[in-house]
């Protein structure tokens, strides 16, 4: 009877996952879809706690866990920007990995007299990537958040140094599939799968972190699938299989959305930035500026703005402040729309979840390919903390790093305005042809303060006020 009600459990959890993974589709019910993620968890957990099998010591054990677990966790959740999120994730897959890895090599140690090969080659997998994909989190996190180097460490015959230890690992796991008693063997196995983590990673630059973590967010969820085989645990198979596609799927969105190939991300080096393109390719001409009130006018002057939110946006946290520029200039009857760049930002979606916190309304948001032929008929483009995303030298300059990602054509709009701090470069580090362009008029400022004083000059209030 036990037995039944937690399998019973178990399918309700993982119809819970299913939802949840269906409706983050959407900005509209994301919300509901964490809360479905949530609630599933919970009840996943509270049935493996039902097991007959857990009692005395380790329900002690399993409640220090969660106190410890909710004592980090909660203070993370609250205190990490929206802007670390892509390495925060990198941390969580580390740490599950690494569980995954540890119950590996346990489970051997203590049962591998009664494993049949599949077993101890399910298991002998299990700590291979559970291994590789701690280590390879970590490096990816401390590149992310600038703690290591971001630009790849490359040297000759490297890819096939790493096939190689691959290929030693996987040997390692067929000799044990046969002799099962070489237990020696397993923290030699872990050892490795620890250093094909850092291998895999030092040639890869951080601009492909945020994908290489979504694909490591996938092998974590076949190791853990590999555990649920294991451990017979079928809850454990489904979520686990779930997470694996789901970040496999991610990183081919996020791969297409730059035109890069995986085979790019895994094994090129991107981030070892060709000096032309950082430069700009020669003479790019002059930059012109605008103050905001300058820039205020134009804009009440124009029928249509759109506006191209970017990592500074993110970084200002100016969400708030754009939804209330946006309005004031639908009061004095200008139209005004948003163009979300899929990797604007730091991580999929991160537009879209600023501007759906600051409650602008998703009918205003449209995607890159929604907006992109209607940029010659906009009279204002105003680029907030965007850089990248809008480079045209993506179209054409054929060593630069960005080449052949799609960009929003910006650049075809009437006016353009670009609202960032300096002339500095975006995440690839390169020079925006865009800032060069006689159409484009650079309002200099922290996006936040620049857009709060367009507010105030576009209605007025600041002449109201004396400022
Ligand atoms: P970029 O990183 O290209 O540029 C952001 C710009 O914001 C900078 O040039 C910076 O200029 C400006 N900025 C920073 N802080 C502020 C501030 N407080 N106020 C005003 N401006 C500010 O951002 P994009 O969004 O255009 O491009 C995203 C990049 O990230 C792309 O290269 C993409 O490939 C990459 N990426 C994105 C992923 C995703 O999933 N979204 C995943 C992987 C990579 P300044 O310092 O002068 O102010």
């Amino acid at each position: 009877m036990r037995e039944n009600l937690i399998q019973l459990a178990y399918l309700v959890a993982v119809i819970g996952f299913g939802l949840s993974l269906y409706w983050m589709n959407s900005a509209k019910t994301a919300r509901r879809g964490v809360l479905a993620g949530e609630i599933a968890f919970a009840i996943a957990i509270v049935a493996t706690l039902a097991y007959p099998g857990v009692t005395g010591t380790g329900w002690v054990l399993i409640i220090i866990a969660i106190a410890i677990g909710t004592a980090i966790g909660i203070p993370l959740g609250l205190k990490v920007p929206m802007t670390a999120m892509p390495e925060r994730i990198a941390l969580s897959h580390a740490f599950g990995a690494l569980a995954v890895a540890c119950v590996g090599v346990a489970h051997y140690f203590l049962d591998w007299e009664h494993f049949g090969k599949f077993e101890i080659a399910v298991i002998g997998i299990e700590i291979l990537l559970g291994g590789l994909v701690f280590t390879g989190s970590l490096m990816a996190a401390g590149k992310l958040h600038e703690m290591l180097p971001q630009r790849p460490i490359l040297f000759a015959g490297q890819n096939y140094a790493n096939f190689a230890l691959i290929g030693v690992g996987l040997a390692i796991v067929a000799f044990l599939m046969f002799n099962p008693d070489q237990t020696w063997l397993i923290p030699v196995l872990a050892c490795l799968a620890l250093l094909i983590g850092v291998a895999l990673i030092v040639p890869i630059g951080g601009a492909d972190m945020p994908t290489v973590i979504a694909l490591l967010n996938s092998y974590a969820g076949l190791s853990a699938a590999a555990l649920g085989l294991v451990l017979n645990n079928k809850l454990l198979i489904v979520a686990g299989a779930l997470d694996g596609t789901a970040g496999l799927i991610l990183a081919i969105i996020m791969c297409r959305a730059m035109n890069r190939s995986f085979r790019n991300v895994l094994f090129g080096a991107f981030g070892a930035v060709d000096e032309t393109a950082v430069e700009g390719g020669g003479d790019q001409g002059q930059v012109r500026s605008a103050s905001t009130d300058e820039a205020a006018e134009i804009m009440k002057m124009a029928r249509s703005v759109v506006i191209v939110p970017g990592y500074g946006m993110a970084v200002a946290q100016a969400q708030h402040k754009v939804r209330e520029l946006a309005d004031t200039l639908e009061a004095e009857g200008v139209d005004v729309k948003f163009a979300i760049h899929p990797v604007a930002g730091r991580m999929p979606g991160h537009m879209n979840v600023l501007l759906a916190e600051a409650n602008v309304p998703y009918e205003k948001l449209l995607d890159m390919d929604e907006i992109n032929a209607d940029f010659p008929q906009v009279d204002v483009v105003l680029v907030l903390g965007a850089n990248d995303v809008v480079n045209p030298s993506a179209r054409h300059v054929k060593t630069s790093p960005i080449y052949g990602m799609p960009i929003l054509n910006v650049d075809q709009a009437q006016c353009i305005m670009v609202v960032k701090r300096s002339m500095r470069s975006g995440f690839a580090g390169i020079e925006n042809e865009l800032f060069f362009n006689p159409k484009t008029l650079m309002v200099f400022g922290d996006a936040k303060q620049v857009v709060s004083e367009l507010t105030l000059d576009v209605s007025g209030q600041r002449d109201a006020i004396g400022l």
